[in-house]
C-alpha cells in the first residue's frame, strides 16, 4: 500500500475550489441527503472496522484492542448516529421571540451550513478525531477536507482510500503528507477549521487561518489536573484515576497529568495507585491490553522527563514488576512511574507530559491547590476525587477549565450532550453532539418585517411625531 505523493499546494487549493463549487451548487443539501451521506461515513467505519483497527495497531506498533473498539469504533459509530437521528430537528429554523417595539414583524434564526471544513488531526485517536467532527460538519451541511497526522500513516493511507470509496472528493477528502503539507492545509481559505493537537503548533494553526479570517476550533491540550481532597476515599479513586491515566498509555488530551495530594495521604496514594495500576495490567511489557508508545522520538522524549526530574531531585517509582525491565520490552511499551519529590521548575511539571508519568504534587490547604492550578494555563481537564460536596462547590466554582469529572477520569469528554473543548491555552470552540452541529453552522438572524408596521414613522423627515416615539420609548425601555 503505496501512499501517493504529497499533494503540493495548487493541489490542495484545487481541491477546496471543487469542493466549494459543489458547496455553492447545493447550499442547504436537504435533511435527506445530509443522513444518506451520514449513512455512508457509518457504513465506512462499521464495513472496515478489522482494517481501521490493524492500521492504528501497527502505527502505534502495538495499542490496546480493547481501548481502539471503544474510542475509534463505539464512540465514532454513536456520534454519527446521534448527528443522524437529531440533525432534522436542528436544522429547522427556530423562532425566537420579537421585542414589543418590533412587533408585529417576526424573527428567527435560520441555521446554515458554513462551506468547507478543514480538520487537522492528531494521532493519539486517528479515528475518533477525524470522524467526530467530520460527521457534526456533514450533518450540518458541510464539505469535509481531513488532514491525518503523518505518525499514522497507515491510518490515513486507509482513510484516504476508504473516503475515495465511499464519498466523492467534492464531498469528504482526506489529504496525506507530512507537517509540511498541514502547514499548507492550515493556510488553506476554509469557512472553518478544526485543529486537533498541541497548544504550541494550535498557536501557529491560528495564525496561519488569521490571514484568511477564518473561524477556528482549537482543540488543544495541556497539564490537566487530579485534585486528591482530604474526604476522598482512596481504595475506591486509586483505580479510577490509575484507569485515566493509563488509558492509551497515557497519550490522552484529558488524561490527568499530575496530581495534588494533601500532605499527609501521599504514602496511602502511592500505595493505592500501585496497588491499581498492578491489578489491571500484571505486566507491561509485551502485554496487549497496554498501549505503546507512539514513536521513538516520543518514548526517548518521556524517558528524558523522568531522567531530568531524578537528576534535580525527584524520586520516580516505576509502576511495572520488580522483574520487567525498566522502560521496555523491545517494543515502545513504557512501564508507569510515579513521581515525587517534584518541583515547578522541572520539565514534567512544565509540559504536557503525554505519557505514562504521574507528578505527586503534595498540597497543604485547599486554597493552596487552588491557587497552584491558577497560576498555571488553563487545563483542558479537571478531576476531583472525595467526599466533601462544600470542597467540591469550591474547587468547580474556583477554577476554570475545558471540563470536568467529579470522581473519576475521562468521562465527561465521551459525552454527546456535553460540549467538548478547552479554555484559554487549551482551546478555542467546542464540539460533540449539537454543539458540533452549531460549531459548523451559521445561525443566521432573520427579521421578517409585517406588510403593516409603524416603522415609517421613523423615517425623515423627523419633526413631531418622531419626538414623541422617541419621548415614549424613553420612558419605556
Ligand atoms: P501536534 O500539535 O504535534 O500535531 C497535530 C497535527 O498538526 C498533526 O496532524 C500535524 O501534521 C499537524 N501540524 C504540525 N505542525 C503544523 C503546522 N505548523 N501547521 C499546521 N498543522 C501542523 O499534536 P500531536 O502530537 O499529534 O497530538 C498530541 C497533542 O494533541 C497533545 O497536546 C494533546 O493534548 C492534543 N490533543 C488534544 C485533543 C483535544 O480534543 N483537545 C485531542 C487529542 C490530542
Amino acid at each position: 500500500m503505496n501512499a501517493p505523493l504529497p499533494p503540493n499546494a495548487n493541489q490542495l487549493a484545487g481541491l477546496l475550489e471543487v469542493q466549494r463549487a459543489a458547496f455553492l451548487a447545493d447550499m442547504l443539501p436537504s435533511a435527506a441527503a445530509r443522513r444518506e451521506r451520514l449513512q455512508r461515513l457509518h457504513a465506512l467505519v462499521a464495513d472496515n472496522e478489522e482494517a481501521i483497527l490493524a492500521a492504528i495497531d501497527a502505527d502505534f506498533g502495538g495499542r490496546a484492542r480493547q481501548e481502539m473498539v471503544l474510542t475509534e469504533l463505539f464512540i465514532v459509530r454513536s456520534a454519527i448516529r446521534q448527528q443522524r437521528r437529531k440533525l432534522g430537528r436542528w436544522m429547522r429554523e427556530r423562532r425566537v421571540a420579537t421585542p414589543l417595539h418590533m412587533l408585529p414583524g417576526s424573527s428567527a434564526l435560520m441555521p446554515q451550513p458554513l462551506g468547507v471544513v478543514g480538520n487537522i488531526v492528531p494521532w493519539n485517536y486517528p479515528c475518533q478525531l477525524a470522524l467526530v467532527p467530520a460527521a457534526a460538519a456533514l450533518a450540518a451541511g458541510n464539505r469535509v477536507m481531513l488532514k491525518p497526522s503523518e505518525l499514522t500513516p497507515a491510518f490515513a493511507r486507509l482513510l484516504a482510500q476508504l473516503a475515495a470509496q465511499y464519498f466523492s472528493p467534492a464531498e469528504l477528502a482526506v489529504v496525506e503528507g507530512g507537517v509540511e503539507v498541514s502547514r499548507e492545509f492550515a493556510a488553506l481559505p476554509f469557512d472553518h477549521l478544526v485543529f486537533t493537537g498541541s497548544t504550541a503548533v494550535g498557536r501557529q494553526v491560528a495564525v496561519a487561518a488569521a490571514r484568511n479570517l477564518t473561524p477556528v476550533t482549537l482543540e488543544l491540550g495541556g497539564k490537566s489536573p487530579a485534585i486528591i481532597d482530604t474526604s476522598c476515599d482512596l481504595a475506591q479513586a486509586a483505580p479510577r484515576l490509575t484507569f485515566g491515566k493509563l488509558f492509551n498509555a497515557g497519550q490522552t488530551c484529558v488524561a490527568p497529568d499530575y496530581a495534588l495530594v494533601p500532605r499527609a495521604r501521599v504514602a496511602d496514594f502511592v500505595r493505592e495507585v500501585s496497588a491499581a495500576a498492578a491489578a489491571m495490567y500484571p505486566h507491561f511489557a509485551g502485554n496487549a491490553q497496554y498501549t505503546s508508545i507512539i514513536s521513538e522520538r516520543h518514548h526517548a522524549r518521556l524517558q528524558q522527563l523522568v531522567r531530568e526530574a531524578q537528576g534535580q531531585g525527584a524520586t520516580a517509582l516505576s509502576l511495572g514488576p520488580a522483574d520487567e525491565a525498566q522502560a521496555t520490552d523491545g517494543g515502545r511499551r513504557m512501564a508507569p512511574v510515579l513521581l515525587l519529590d517534584v518541583t515547578p521548575e522541572m520539565a514534567v511539571m512544565r509540559e504536557e507530559i503525554f505519557g505514562p508519568l504521574l507528578p505527586v504534587v503534595p498540597y497543604d490547604t485547599l486554597q493552596e491547590a487552588i491557587a497552584f492550578i491558577n497560576a498555571r494555563e488553563r487545563p483542558l481537564a479537571l478531576y476531583w476525587f472525595g467526599q466533601d460536596r462544600r470542597h467540591c462547590d469550591q474547587v468547580l466554582r474556583s477554577t476554570i477549565s475545558g471540563g470536568v469529572t467529579v470522581n473519576d477520569a475521562l468521562w465527561h469528554a465521551a459525552q454527546e450532550n456535553l460540549p467538548f473543548g478547552g479554555v484559554g491555552a487549551s482551546g478555542t470552540g467546542a464540539y460533540h453532539g449539537e454543539h458540533g452541529f452549531l460549531a459548523f453552522s451559521k445561525q443566521k438572524p432573520i427579521y421578517r418585517q409585517a406588510r403593516l408596521n409603524g416603522f415609517g414613522l421613523f423615517r425623515p423627515p423627523y419633526g413631531r411625531v418622531f419626538d414623541t416615539l422617541a419621548d415614549f420609548l424613553k420612558r419605556h425601555l
